[in-house]
This record gives C-alpha cells, sequence and structure tokens, in this order.
C-alpha cells in the first residue's frame, strides 16, 4: 500500500481486524514510519447508479465513501463511525436488490443516515447534493431537518 504520507510503496501490517463487513489493517510505512489504516472489502454490491441525465457508472463503495468523507471533513467522527455509516447505506441499497439505482437514491439514504450522527455533516451534504441556488431552500431543509438521532 503507497503511504499517504511519503508515498512509498513499502509498509508492514502491524494489526488486522474484522471491522463490520470489512478487514481493517492498521499498517506502518517502513520509509518514514507514518501509520495509516486501510480496509479492504468483498464487493457484494453490484449494480449500477443512474445519474442525473440518465448516465449509468458501476457503483462504487470508494465513490461513496468520498461523498461522505467529504461531509464529515473535520467533525468529530472516527474512520470507524464512516465505514459504518458507508457500510449502512450500502447494506439499504442492497437490500433493494435493484440491478440500478438512481443517483437521488442514493443521496437520499447517505442524508437520511447522516442525520443520525452528525447534524453538520448531514447540511454539508444535503448542500452539495440538492446544489441550493438560494439561502432560501437551505434554511428550509435545516427547518425540516428530521428530529430524530442522537443529537
Ligand atoms: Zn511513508
Amino acid at each position: 500500500m503507497k503511504c499517504p504520507h511519503c508515498k512509498e510503496d513499502d509498509d508492514k501490517v502491524i494489526d488486522t481486524r474484522m471491522s463490520g463487513d470489512s478487514v481493517r489493517r492498521r499498517r506502518e510505512c517502513l520509509k518514514c514510519g507514518n501509520r495509516f489504516t486501510t480496509y479492504e472489502y468483498v464487493e457484494k454490491a453490484v449494480f449500477s447508479v443512474v445519474k442525473r441525465g440518465g448516465r449509468r457508472e458501476a457503483y462504487s463503495r470508494e465513490k461513496l465513501r468520498t461523498g461522505i468523507e467529504k461531509a464529515c471533513a473535520k467533525r468529530p467522527i472516527s474512520d470507524d463511525k464512516i465505514n459504518e455509516i458507508v457500510s449502512d447505506v450500502e447494506n439499504l441499497l442492497v437490500a433493494l436488490e435493484k440491478s440500478e439505482v438512481s443517483y437521488d437514491v442514493i443521496g437520499t439514504l447517505i442524508m437520511q443516515e447522516l442525520s443520525k450522527v452528525d447534524p453538520v455533516a448531514y447540511v454539508r451534504f444535503a448542500s452539495v447534493y440538492r446544489e441550493f441556488r438560494e439561502v432560501g431552500e437551505f434554511v428550509k431543509l435545516v427547518e425540516e431537518k428530521p428530529k430524530q438521532g442522537n443529537f
């Protein structure tokens, strides 16, 4: 694995454990000593995502994770928690048993899961997802924010 710090592809695994439905490995870079974590998954979600405008692409857990990670940036949300959110959304998507899922459905599920975890991450994701043009819409969404969850 490439070290995210120095980009050297030389590391040793110092810890391996199961984390939900993934294998989590703690690694140490042999060049700079930086420690980082990687996750490995068995690909279980096989379906296409229908984007706006009808374009299709294969579902990617990485892309899902990137979107959620961005929303959670600098929030008190651990890497493990982010993985849990990604897995929760993915499990819901798999449970649909569809060969094609629209991007709107995915976005709605991500918002649903984020709303249970962190209000700021939720609003951030929602604001990117819905591409607000007016502040008014944004305020309305915040007011409509689901009340359940642990915040
Ligand atoms: Zn390194």
